[in-house]
């Protein structure tokens, strides 16, 4: 392919050390999806050649820029696990190296002052429009002679500065050789004399972005494929600046399942939301690579260090990459079903916490200043029963739930029972079949009484499955044991699927197993 051939030509070139990435977001939201994933192909790429990866706050839209975004930006970038060389630089502190471009822009004659009102590019506008002509700007503006200019200005009249296209430059098509898509197109002519400032300290998007690609020495400029069109307006002024131009390589776009550009309408878009859901930073990463990644075999597991080994433009796809959760969900499991249990504890805790299940205490021990002061062992406590708890049996509630988590967050929902002073569920539930109420009740009670005589020391999942079992083939659930574990299991947990129940009546222990028999015998009868 010659779109290929052209672009390991142009990365044959790279010599370790010369790369130098960017990424641009604007802080008028909080780290989006889209960008987060951008951000990791600038990052890759960097890495890779052993380059620099800048950090660039686009905050020119003042109205919309807040630091609160800025901040959730940073968090979660540095979250992510995708740190920058260089930077935070901000647009904002740098107005003074746009204006001295807008000047001399406007000197010679490269840009100029537009009077026209809104109503009358409006109005302008329709009228292309309605003959069939791209609603580009007229023009009128182009020529004022400096008197007009003079007159306006005195006035106070409004104007916004845009750039001459009517210039010569090296001919009327803008070609540049995308590192994805390869050789790509523009007609100059129809980019119009588009706006550049709204006043000499008002720079817009498409000139401070030249500036400041240029001023931080950018070599590749990596972004989604919605920055396509503003590209050939780029290397416009690039060409009039005499800029250097550099290399861009155009991501595609992440779809939702209908195929139409993610929205906040398909998915959650902003990270922070991924993470406080129970995403892990790495099943994140390894999702957003394959979004519009592919290794040249069908593995689908990768780790920050193996895809910095790994990444090519070359296994970048150009169509739409759509964005399935379900995909995120089950490499989200692979992730945590990796982890330590004491990791994975701890990394649960907090939502326990959260959710008001479980709270710490801090215990501040004292030492002698040789040994180091005082130190804080935090240990925790049942918000509802007052009851420590200690961490081992928290490792061993989170030990039942490993395989099945899919995110972090779920651990509330599958565990909670284990937290709560009563448990509330329908009767019904501890139907097992067509059981009756006094078949029910006759299980309970004969759970009761075996579950009765097991002693405290000989209290563990494994004897107490030995027991049930035994009892299972002599009794009358013989034929099936749910007869005896189905209501076992709602008494101890109230929930239609959980944990089995050994394990479960492990952790409880002796007492609360027998009271939570007695309440579901409470509420059968
Ligand atoms: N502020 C733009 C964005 O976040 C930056 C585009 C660019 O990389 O040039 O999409």
């Amino acid at each position: 392919m010659k779109g290929n051939l052209k672009r390991s030509e142009a990365l044959k070139l790279i010599r370790p050390g010369e790369i130098r990435v960017r990424i641009a977001p604007s802080p008028t939201g909080p780290l989006h999806i889209g960008t987060a994933r951008t951000t990791l192909f600038n990052y890759l790429f960097a890495k890779k050649y052993k380059g620099s990866f800048i950090l660039r706050i686009e905050d020119t839209d003042i109205g919309r820029s807040t630091k609160e975004f800025e901040e959730d930006i940073k968090q979660n970038l540095k979250w992510l696990g995708l740190e920058w060389d260089e930077g935070p630089y901000r647009q904002s502190e740098r107005k003074e190296i746009y204006r001295k471009y807008i000047e001399k822009l406007l000197k010679e004659k490269s840009a100029y002052c537009c009077f026209c009102s809104k109503e009358e590019l409006e109005e302008q506008r329709q009228y292309k429009m309605s003959i069939g002509e791209p609603p580009l700007y007229s023009g009128k503006c182009r020529n004022l002679t400096p008197a007009q200019i003079k007159k306006n200005l005195g006035q106070g009249k409004p104007f916004i500065i845009r750039f001459n296209n009517s210039q010569k430059t090296d001919g009327e098509k803008i070609i540049f050789n995308d590192l994805i898509r390869g050789k790509i197109e523009f007609n100059k002519t129809l980019l119009g004399d588009f706006a550049i400032a709204k006043s000499l300290d008002a720079p817009l998007y498409n000139l401070v972005v030249v500036i400041d690609d240029f001023k931080m020495k950018i070599t590749h400029i990596i972004r989604g494929e919605d920055h396509i069109s503003n590209t050939p307006k780029q290397i416009l002024l690039q060409k009039v600046l005499k800029l250097p131009q550099p290399k861009y390589a155009h991501l595609p776009l992440i779809l939702g399942p209908d195929k139409s550009k993610l929205s906040k309408r398909h998915n959650t878009v902003a990270v922070s939301k991924y993470r406080k859901d129970g995403y892990l930073p790495e099943a994140l990463i390894n999702f957003m690579v394959l979004l519009g990644w592919n290794p040249k075999d069908n593995r689908e597991i990768f780790s920050l260090p193996s895809l910095i080994k790994e990444f090519t433009f070359e296994g970048i796809q150009k169509a739409g990459a759509i964005f399935n959760i379900s995909k995120l969900d089950w490499i989200n499991g692979f992730y945590i079903r990796q982890k330590s249990i004491k990791k994975l504890t701890e990394l649960c805790l907090p939502y326990l916490i959260e959710k008001g299940l479980v709270e710490p205490i801090f215990k501040t021990e004292q030492y002698p200043p040789a040994y180091g002061g005082k130190i804080i062992t935090p240990s925790y406590q049942i918000s509802e029963t007052r009851e420590n708890i200690n961490f081992e049996n928290l490792e061993k509630i989170i030990n039942l739930y490993q395989e099945r988590l899919k995110k972090l967050s779920e651990i509330v929902e599958l565990t909670d029972f284990f937290f709560r002073l009563k448990l509330n569920y329908p009767k019904e539930l501890l139907r097992w079949k067509d059981m009756t109420d006094k078949e029910i009740k006759e299980s309970l009670d004969k759970l009761t009484k075996v579950l009765g005589k097991i002693k405290e020391k000989n209290w563990t999942a494994l004897n107490l499955e030995e027991i049930l079992l035994k009892e299972v083939k002599a009794g009358r659930a013989s034929k099936d044991r749910g007869y005896l574990l189905w209501p076992l299991r709602v008494a101890l947990t109230g929930k239609k699927t959980s944990a089995g129940p050994f394990e479960i009546a492990e952790i409880l222990g002796k007492e609360k197993t027998l009271k939570r028999i007695k309440e579901a015998i409470n509420i059968i009868i």
